[in-house]
């Protein structure tokens, strides 16, 4: 796999969008078709974001919000603790921001160095002071450790890199909620505690229950999961 090194800049909103790819996928159609999905996608990603940070300013006027943050976040059931939803909404707030300004998005059928690698997006966390690090799309973040004694603190600050999505991840059913999964890695910090599913009417684990909430409202995926959720259906 070589480096994502082609690059094609457009204006998305006012912001530059740089989309990098990989020289030997140029002329692949299906990355092409993802390629050409990524302007529309970061509009429609930054309306549901609107419609999220609407949704959370008024938590009252939702009554299912709550019971489904208790899935997602492990909240209170009856209603989200103050403390709790300042902490949701100021992650929703940092990933809305960076999402609202210039941003570089690398595409790929793979989006890992190894041709086995699976996984739909990744962002790389580095010491915030790595040479590697100092590139025009860094973010520096307050990052979540999931398992501290690595870094001694449960936080660190990290320099994030572009956000990757497979050209799967952004022409499937399910891509804005990848997109903010994705964008809150680099812009809040937050780690993969949990995957999780929709199976109606819940979210539930693919692996093993939440049950560390300090953890929840750091994972990504209960945010990509949220917004989808105000999106598709409260929006
Ligand atoms: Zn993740």
């Amino acid at each position: 796999m070589t480096r994502f090194s082609t690059s094609t800049t457009t204006d998305v909103g006012g912001h530059a969008l740089t989309i990098m790819s990989r020289p030997e996928e140029a002329g692949d159609p299906a990355v092409l078709r993802a390629i050409a999905a990524l302007p529309g996608l970061l509009e429609e990603a930054r309306a549901a974001l609107t419609l999220v940070s609407a949704v959370l300013g008024d938590p009252g006027r939702h009554p299912r919000l709550a019971r489904v943050a208790r899935q997602l976040f492990l909240t209170d059931a009856a209603r989200i603790a103050d403390e709790d939803l300042q902490h949701i909404k100021a992650t929703f707030t940092l990933i809305h921001n960076g999402l609202n300004s210039d941003v570089t998005l690398k595409i790929g059928t793979v989006i890992g160095k190894e041709d086995d690698d699976r996984s739909e997006g990744a962002v790389m966390f580095r010491p915030a002071h790595s040479k590697r690090a100092a590139k025009p799309y860094t973010t520096i973040v307050q990052a979540f450790d999931p398992n501290p004694g690595l870094f001694q603190s449960s936080t660190w600050i990290a320099a994030t890199g572009a956000i990757r999505l497979t050209r799967q991840a952004v022409t499937g059913t399910t891509p804005i909620r990848n997109l903010v999964h994705e964008a809150s890695h680099k812009y809040a910090g937050t780690g993969d505690y949990r995957y999780l599913d929709f199976d109606p009417p819940d979210f539930v684990s693919r692996t093993t229950p939440m049950t560390d909430r300090k953890k929840a409202l750091r994972n990504a995926d209960s945010y990509g999961y949220l917004a989808q959720y105000i999106d598709v259906i409260a929006g």
